[in-house]
Order: structure tokens, then C-alpha cells, then sequence
């Protein structure tokens, strides 16, 4: 690891750029007692400061490097051109503040993805507010009680929530101050209707349903689903996160969600991961628009406007959410159409079945039922043999593949999670498909190799334990 860190190259007096000579008026300095003595700085060359550079960036895996199974993720290649079109001095350099006349274009876009996402889930309204899937989550649930509340229903103080949800799902219930019951599954993956039925009641402001559900199954009971919370007074709130399964073919609104909220950084076009700007967009039926997040964007003849829902639970965040990543899901949208959207999901949903199907025999499948846009094992034959679901992770990357997700969702033991995404060929998975192929029979007959991976990484097994409680997330000179 040492050798990553710049004073190991740098040397005093190595000087990587010359300053032009100053052609203005010096700016006084701060007081002295604010001025360090030594400021300790690595001294380097601008070449090895390239190289380190470069070097260090030959490190990272991206989608752009390679295959990228996290399940639930949806690491998907993105377009390019997309980040192009965000980029545009128009969309990229104008102000929250700026004079509303100055900024038509860009609210425009905002009206138009407005109702393109109103359409493609088949709800009435949309907020583009909220910044993340999980902050969507909070501004639907908020809304729920707010609904609730506005109607005298004041006695829902409970949250139902499926065993195989996102845990954000469970966060947002909690940080709204609701009482959470957890719905089991039933053998098929489906949700336990019985249990529903019993958990029914009075009490329960919603039921939030990641559909498909994060072991990659469409329930097919959504039907009596729906029907058993509404008739009992109760919201059906969606949790859009998988999206890119049901792209141009199923609607959360004909389904009988209220609200729904979509993770733009997923599925349309906004790389996932590394902490960059995300969007979670809320679509509700006309029951809650009245609650949306504010500001929303109206039209009225040919000017567009932001304006506020008249019991709207108030606005997220800075500003207008993400703008960028609103700019990257309305080219995508609008370069695929409705055809290409519907491809889009095919081509996931079928890609996941291709590797269910060729990998079933190596690794135990708990659920063995068409998929829709991942697919989940389970490590357990492999554990059997003394070799973890974290073991076939770690020996993966020694293959050139990112790790599927690990260990989620918790009704699976030792889950292994496969989310391909769209953008991958045949050739792509049928290499993956390999290697986990090979790994399965070292499983069997050379187990150390999997214990002891990865072999080939820069950097081998970390604590992950320590790295998570006790991250160091400072450099200081003189300390590795
Ligand atoms: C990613 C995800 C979330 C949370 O979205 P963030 O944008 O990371 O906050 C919620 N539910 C599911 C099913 C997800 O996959």
C-alpha cells in the first residue's frame, strides 16, 4: 500500500509547476497566528505527479472497466453523450436564483420529465425534489401521514413492511415515527397473504412494496395485495428502486400503487455508486398530489413556473434537487422512446434468466421461477464445504469481474445477488458465467484458493469490520 501514498516519491525541492510572476497588488496576508511555520506539503515533479495520478486511477473498477453485477444497483453503462448534454452551459451554468424568465429551458425540461415519469409509472403527478431513492421514500411516507392526518385517521401509527425490503424502507418508516410490523415471505418468495391478511388493519397507514422484490420476483398476488390494503383504509406505497424490470411495460399505477419513487441514478441514465449527486423522484396518484414535495413545475400558456402543492410537506432540500441528473434521465428518455424503454427492461429480465438458468446447477437457487431483472443464489452448498458467500465474492475479482451483492437480501442464506443490467453481451456473461462455474468446483476441490482470495488485486483482504467502524478518512503527512 505504501508505495501509493506521494511522500514516498516526493523529495524536498522537486517543483512540479513555476507561477507566472505576480502582476498585481499583493492581498494582505491573514494575522500571523493564523499562518502555519510549515505547511507540509509533498514536493514532486509534475511527471511522477501524472504517474501517481494515472496509477492511481488504473485502480479504480468502474462500468467502464467492467462487468458490474451488484444486485438491486443496477450498474448499468450509461451514454456518454448523456453526461454531454448535462454539461451544457445552459443546464450546467445557471443559478437557483436567476431571474425565472432567464431560465425557461431548463424548467421546461423539468415540466416535460415531470409527466414522462407520470407516464411511465402510470400516476397523475410527479416532484422531482427529492435527492436520493431513500429521500423519495421519506417524502412518500411523509405524504401518507400527512393524507392520514388531513382526513382525521389519526390512529395509523404502523408501517407494514415485507422481510425482503431495502432497509431504507425500514429506516424511512421509523425516521417518520411510525411502528414497523415486517411481513413475511412465503415459500415461493411471494408475500405470505395470510400473514397480510391478519396484520390488516386500522392501524396500518401503508404498506411498502418494492415490486419486483429485491429477490428479483414479480409478485403476482399485487392484485389481492392492493385490494387487502385498501379496503382497509390503508395506502400502497411502491418502492421504484427496481424500475429497470418494468421499463414501458408494467405501470405502478394500474397496479394500485399510490405513490411510487424512482431512483433516476439507477435506471435512467446517472451512473450508481461512488456517492455522486442521485434523484428520487415521487409519482402519486391524485390522492396525494396535494402532498408533494415542493417546488413543482407548472405551465400556464407558454410559461413554465414553480409553484407549490397547497398542503405540500415542504420542500427537501436545496433548491430544485439534482438538476444534472434530471437533464441526464430526460435525454435517455427521450433518445430511447417508448420502444427503446421496453427493450430496455426485456433485455435485463432476460439477460438475469440467462445467468439463473446457466448457473442453477452450480449454485443453489432458492427460488426457481422465471426472474425478473436479478436473480438470487444462495451460497449454501459452497458453505457446506467450508467456503462463504464472501469467499466466491472476493475470488471473483481475481477474474477481472466487480462482485455481485453479498449477503442480501436477509430472507436468503449466504445470498448471492445478480443484477446484469441490459447493457452487457452475451459474451460478457458468458465469461462471469465461467467463472463462477470454476469457482463452484474449487469449492469443491481446491477450497483454499477461495479462502485465501483475492490473489491478483493491489490490495488483498481488507478489515472490512474496522475500515466500517473506525474509518481514517484523514491523510497526514508522515502517517500510513
Ligand atoms: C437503492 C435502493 C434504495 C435506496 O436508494 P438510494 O438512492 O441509495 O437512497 C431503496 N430501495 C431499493 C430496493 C434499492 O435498491
Amino acid at each position: 500500500m505504501e508505495h501509493y501514498l506521494l511522500p514516498d516519491i516526493g523529495r524536498p525541492g522537486k517543483i512540479g509547476c513555476s507561477l507566472p510572476s505576480l502582476d498585481v497588488t499583493p492581498a494582505e496576508l491573514p494575522p500571523k497566528e493564523l499562518l502555519r511555520q510549515e505547511l507540509e506539503l509533498p514536493e514532486i515533479s509534475e511527471v511522477e505527479l501524472v504517474r501517481y495520478f494515472t496509477a492511481l486511477s488504473k485502480l479504480n473498477y468502474g462500468v467502464d472497466t467492467g462487468f458490474y453485477p451488484l444486485g438491486s444497483c443496477t450498474m448499468k453503462y450509461n451514454p456518454k453523450w448523456h453526461e454531454d448534454v448535462a454539461q451544457l452551459p445552459g443546464f450546467a451554468s445557471i443559478h437557483p436564483y436567476q431571474p425565472i424568465g432567464s431560465v425557461q429551458g431548463a424548467l421546461q425540461l423539468m415540466f416535460e420529465l415531470q409527466e414522462y415519469l407520470a407516464e411511465i409509472t402510470g400516476m397523475s403527478a410527479t416532484s422531482l425534489a427529492p435527492m436520493a431513492g431513500a429521500q423519495g421514500e421519506l417524502a412518500s411516507i411523509l405524504m401518507v401521514k400527512a393524507y392520514h392526518h388531513t382526513r382525521g385517521d389519526k390512529i395509523r401509527n404502523r408501517i407494514l413492511v415485507p422481510d425482503s425490503a431495502h432497509g431504507t424502507n425500514l429506516a424511512t418508516a421509523a425516521m417518520c415515527g411510525f411502528e414497523i410490523s415486517t411481513v413475511p415471505s412465503d415459500d415461493r418468495g411471494n408475500i405470505d397473504l395470510k400473514s397480510l391478511e391478519s396484520m390488516m388493519n386500522e392501524e396500518v397507514a401503508t404498506l411498502t412494496l418494492t415490486i419486483p422484490t429485491t429477490l428479483g420476483l414479480f409478485d403476482p398476488q399485487i392484485a389481492e395485495i392492493n385490494q387487502l390494503v385498501h379496503q382497509n383504509g390503508g395506502l400502497l406505497c411502491g418502492d421504484g428502486a427496481n424500475l429497470n424490470s418494468l421499463l414501458g411495460k408494467v405501470k405502478f399505477g394500474d397496479l394500485g400503487f399510490d405513490c411510487v419513487q424512482l431512483n433516476l441514478h439507477k435506471t435512467l441514465s446517472t451512473p450508481h455508486g461512488g456517492g455522486g449527486p442521485g434523484s428520487g423522484p415521487v409519482c402519486v396518484k391524485s390522492n396525494l398530489a396535494d402532498f408533494l414535495p415542493s417546488p413543482l413545475v407548472a405551465k400556464s400558456g407558454k410559461e413554465y413556473t414553480f409553484t407549490s402543492p397547497t398542503k405540500s410537506i415542504g420542500s427537501l432540500g436545496a433548491a430544485y434537487g439534482n438538476f444534472g441528473v434530471m437533464v441526464k434521465a430526460y435525454a435517455y428518455i427521450r433518445s430511447l422512446g417508448a420502444e427503446g424503454l421496453k427493450q430496455v427492461s426485456e433485455n435485463a429480465v432476460i439477460n438475469a434468466n440467462y445467468i439463473k438458468e446457466k448457473l442453477k446447477a452450480y449454485y443453489h437457487l432458492p427460488y426457481d421461477r422465471v426472474c425478473m431483472h436479478e436473480v438470487v443464489f444462495s451460497g449454501r452448498r459452497q458453505k457446506a464445504k467450508g467456503v462463504k458467500t464472501l469467499d466466491i465474492a472476493k475470488r471473483l475479482l481475481d477474474y477481472g469481474f466487480h462482485p455481485p451483492t453479498v449477503y442480501f437480501p436477509l430472507v436468503v442464506e449466504e445470498a448471492i445477488m445478480l443484477e446484469p443490467t441490459e447493457t452487457e453481451s452475451k459474451e460478457t456473461l458468458d465469461a462471469f458465467i465461467d467463472a463462477m462455474k470454476e469457482i463452484a468446483r474449487d469449492a469443491d476441490e481446491n477450497p483454499e484458493i477461495l479462502r485465501t482470495a483475492p490473489h491478483n488485486t493491489p490490495i488483498r483482504r481488507l478489515d472490512e469490520a474496522t475500515a466500517a467502524r473506525n474509518p481514517d478518512l484523514r491523510w497526514e503527512m508522515g502517517k500510513t
